[in-house]
């Protein structure tokens, strides 16, 4: 397995036997905010999904069909939503899309930016403020007579479930944003473990261990002798990003380079991973509003 490895790279040809190999790191571009709308849990009425492949990237959008004379975009909160009418042709949409992707990723972006400053403004360390959750806001109450408590489905949250962290009302922010850190924590650990289990069956992979890191500039690193470790801050994405991250770590247990069979593999695991590793490649764990 090591020689297989040490072969994939040259340069670590000095490497001394039983240092453990790591893959390469899933790549970061910090700063810009993320763009690319993902696709929603729950689609507006009348729509559908649709992804269609630009240059760098893969736009997802809403499509309506609707008894209108032209094909019209419209960009909105929740992303792009395309309205054609009943007689266009998915080609047709999709070259409408291409062609006007310029226009379209540059209000994507505009809205983007609107959205991050609320959420910045909206994470606050106080009872009654915001912190992302599995992709959606909950928010912080204090009840300094019980342990921590959360009133609503942790494992399929809705936006504004409450977290009820056992502290007085006069908690200053660092204790609220330390207990709240906890439960991420803690949360993150049993959600991403699902994740894997579910990967590495998937993979008929098996490993000798995983945890929690929170590496700065790293969602997920994966050795030679078979350990992963899961930055425990990708609990505050929707779901799809860090099934992009665990399925991306449990390929490489099989593939420890980047190559055409790493993203097989990959694509084998998560079908239609590149919508996800397109957003999560605009967040930086760095750029997070959190601890
Ligand atoms: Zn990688």
């Amino acid at each position: 397995m090591t020689g297989r490895q040490l072969d994939l790279f040259p340069a670590d040809a000095g490497v001394q036997p039983g240092v453990p190999l790591r893959a390469p790191e899933i790549p970061l571009i910090p700063a810009p905010p993320a763009i690319l709308p993902l696709r929603p849990d729950a689609l507006p009425a009348g729509t559908r999904w649709r992804e269609v492949a630009l240059d760098a990237q893969t736009l997802g959008f809403l499509l309506r069909r609707s008894r209108r004379k032209s094909i019209g975009l419209v960009i909105r909160d929740d992303g792009l939503l395309v309205q054609a009418p009943a007689w266009s042709t998915l080609p047709q949409i999709d070259q409408v899309v291409r062609d006007k992707a310029g226009w379209i990723l540059r209000k994507l972006e505009e809205r983007a930016e609107r959205l991050q400053l609320l959420a910045l403004q909206a994470t606050q360390w106080r009872a009654g403020g915001a912190i992302p959750y599995l992709g959606v806001r909950i928010e912080l109450a204090l009840d300094g007579t019980r342990a921590v408590r959360y009133a609503g489905d942790a494992d399929a949250p809705r936006p504004g479930d409450i977290l009820s962290l056992p502290l007085p009302e006069d908690a200053d922010a660092d204790r609220i944003r330390d207990s709240a850190g906890a439960w991420l924590q803690q949360r993150a650990r049993i959600d991403f473990g699902r994740r894997l289990d579910r990967f590495l069956a998937a993979a008929g992979q098996s490993l000798e261990g995983w945890g929690l890191s929170s590496a700065t500039g790293r969602w997920g690193s994966c050795t030679s002798d078979r350990r992963i470790r899961l930055n425990w801050r990708l609990i505050h994405f929707q779901p799809p990003l860090i099934d992009y991250v665990v399925a991306h770590e449990v390929a490489h247990l099989r593939v420890m380079n980047h190559g055409p069979a790493f993203w097989r593999e990959l694509e084998r695991l998560q079908p239609g991973f590149k919508a996800a590793r397109d957003t999560l490649a605009q967040h930086s764990p760095d750029s997070l509003p959190l601890i």
